[in-house]
């Protein structure tokens, strides 16, 4: 064999093991069908700008070894995730939900008061459910209420979510929403996490850090010929749909894939922030991206006289589009379930990622792992 790893897939968890790999002296090659490196965190420099192709990416941990790990093979800037939300009532909001987000809902101005104001919002629910002898929520909806009552859930959360995901938030399952914090201090931060940040120069240097003297071959499908492809190596690790790589035998995972409306304009300052979402199901889209923010702070933002904007577009993904977000409702987790069990008796091939496992990971949970499978 000329390899001991074949990698298909050449995005972060691809990248990582490529890394880890070639340092410990193993012969990988990677292969990817795009024309780029980077998988979804790939940028494309316009006007000066990293735009982050496949969709805004914000590198958060807790994990101070998997910081340093991705800080040695670039120096993260300091970039804090603030979103606002443009809401159907009109107003801007602060995101997550803080006591910003109360006091400019409901005008209250201290936690006491924003306790009580929470609990008078989430008391029809917490009752509707306790009558129904019903312990934990049982979808997105039930979550929400009960997390964070009416009038954010109106406002904030049933509109944005049913175009994020094109289904109902009773169909839904309820993990999705506790992905963000719901926090009773004057603090705009999305994560709780204690690290976060943007590669300085953009993610392309991560991924290009980590495949330094590796071997890649891009505009390569290894469905193109995955019999020849097995033969490369004595292992490959996998990080694309694992019902394609078991031939959709029993049947497709779904996911949502986001269309990206990217514009340069002669403005140094559009929005004045990285992330504006749209919480209005009258609004096609469900957020804006200023990619600027990212990696330029303060006034600087003014150094370039344009910017670039991106509007996303969320729809069903359908053959020949990229795979975003796994929908992982009941039904598609008991597909996964079959495929995870084909999946186990390979004893030759690694399976990883969000498309591999089927799991709507962050990137730094993607690291953590690759980490710890070389441990
Ligand atoms: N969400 C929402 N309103 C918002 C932002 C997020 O209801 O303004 C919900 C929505 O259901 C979304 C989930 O929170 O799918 C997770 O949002 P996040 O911003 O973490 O998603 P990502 O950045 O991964 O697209």
């Amino acid at each position: 064999m000329k390899y001991d790893y074949l990698i298909v897939g050449a995005g972060l968890f691809g990248a990582t093991f490529a890394h880890l790999a070639n340092k410990r002296g193993k012969r990988c090659l990677v292969i990817d069908k795009r024309p780029h490196t980077g998988g979804n965190i790939y940028c494309e420099k316009i006007d000066g700008i990293n735009v982050h192709k496949y969709g805004a990416h914000i590198f958060h941990t807790s994990d101070r070894e998997v910081w340093e790990f991705v800080n040695s093979i670039v120096p993260f800037n300091r970039y804090t995730n603030c979103p606002v939300a443009q809401a159907p009532d009109g107003k801007l909001y602060s995101l997550p939900f803080n006591m910003n987000t109360f006091y400019q809902m409901w005008g209250v101005k201290t936690p006491c008061e924003a306790q009580d104001k929470l609990e008078e919002q989430r008391a029809d629910a917490v009752a509707r459910m306790q009558a129904e002898g019903v312990s934990a929520p049982r979808n997105l909806e039930e979550q929400a209420l009960t997390l964070i009552g009416k009038d954010i859930y109106e406002q904030l959360i049933k509109g944005y979510t049913e175009k994020q995901w094109g289904r109902k938030c009773t169909d839904l399952p309820a993990f999705i929403i506790r992905r963000l914090p719901v926090r009773m201090t004057y603090d705009n931060n999305y994560f709780n996490d204690s690290y976060q940040g943007i590669p300085i120069g953009g993610y392309n240097r991560l991924i290009d850090g980590l495949l330094e003297g590796v071997e890649v071959k891009t505009e390569t499908d290894f469905f193109a010929d995955c019999e020849y492809w097995k033969t490369v190596a004595d292992k490959v690790v996998f990080t694309g749909k694992i019902d394609e790589f078991f031939g959709y035998r029993f049947g497709k995972l779904e996911y949502r894939t986001v269309r990206f409306e990217t514009e340069s304009l002669h403005n140094p300052n559009w929005q004045g922030n990285a992330v504006v979402n749209y919480t209005s199901v009258d609004v096609p889209y469900t957020r804006i991206i200023e990619h600027k923010h990212f990696e330029t702070f303060g006034n600087a933002v003014y150094d370039n006289p344009k910017t670039v904007i991106s509007r996303e577009y969320s729809s069903e993904w359908q053959d020949g589009m990229e795979p975003f977000y796994p929908v992982n409702d009941s039904k598609n987790q008991e597909t996964y379930e079959k495929y995870r069990q084909l999946a186990e008796r390979e004893s030759n091939i690694i399976f990883g990622g969000r498309l591999a496992e089927y799991k709507y990971y962050d990137m730094a949970p993607i690291v953590a792992q690759v980490l710890n499978l070389f441990k």
